[in-house]
């Protein structure tokens, strides 16, 4: 059983799940509250997708799902933190090893793993890691990561299958018309020149994930 936030139309939401995962089975859901609703799948594999193929949409909102354990209450469980696959970009090949990747999944949120060959060790121009990520959170555009005692350079982060965010502070949720930020005493408005931007979706693998 699984939970999720961020929804308005709880039999609208369920049937777009049902289309988005492709489920074999059949799933039945029930509203908890506003914004939280309890999902039940009828087969372990769509479930595992439903989780593994994370972050899922509603509406263009991003939609958390969090399976539930043997003592969780339906009404509390967490879902404040969401997987994410995370493009690391403008680091050299020798840094593409798990050890970097570790480092680096551990400042974005926790880390869980990467896309590498036997020896541990990434290929391509791009590091592809897994991790799950605080969505109060804002999106990290960067990280200096030190490459030497004295040197430090710095990477950048794309994100695959992000819903909406403000352009502004970096959140997940609404775009930028009433970001916090603009209420804030000194606030100067950039107007297209924001800090962030569609340029930090990343485009989804040609092929798939294994
Ligand atoms: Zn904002």
């Amino acid at each position: 059983m699984f939970y999720s936030s961020a929804l308005s139309t709880s039999t609208a939401l369920c049937a777009s799940i049902q289309s988005m995962i492709i489920l074999v089975r059949e799933m039945e859901f029930k509203q908890l509250s506003e914004g939280r609703i309890l999902l039940r799948f009828f087969h372990v594999l769509d479930s595992r997708r439903a989780l593994e193929e994370c972050p899922w949409s509603f509406e263009k909102n991003i939609l958390i799902l969090n399976g539930l354990g043997p003592e969780d209450n339906p009404r509390t469980v967490d879902l404040n933190w969401c997987d994410f696959h995370v493009h690391i970009h403008d680091l050299a090949l020798p840094r593409m090893n798990l050890g970097v990747a570790t480092h680096i999944g551990n400042k974005l949120g926790i880390f869980w793993d990467m896309e590498m060959d036997e020896a541990g060790q990434a290929w391509g121009a791009i590091l592809h890691i897994h991790a799950t990520i605080n969505v109060n959170h804002p999106l990290k555009r960067a990280l200096k990561i030190r490459t030497t005692i004295r040197d430090e350079k710095l990477v950048h982060f794309t994100y695959e299958r992000l819903s909406n965010f403000c352009y502004i502070c970096g959140r997940l949720g609404p775009i930028s018309k009433y970001c916090e930020l603009r209420f804030d005493k000194g606030f100067t408005d950039l107007g297209d020149d924001t800090p962030y931007g569609p340029w930090l979706q990343a485009p989804m693998p040609v092929k798939g994930r294994p």
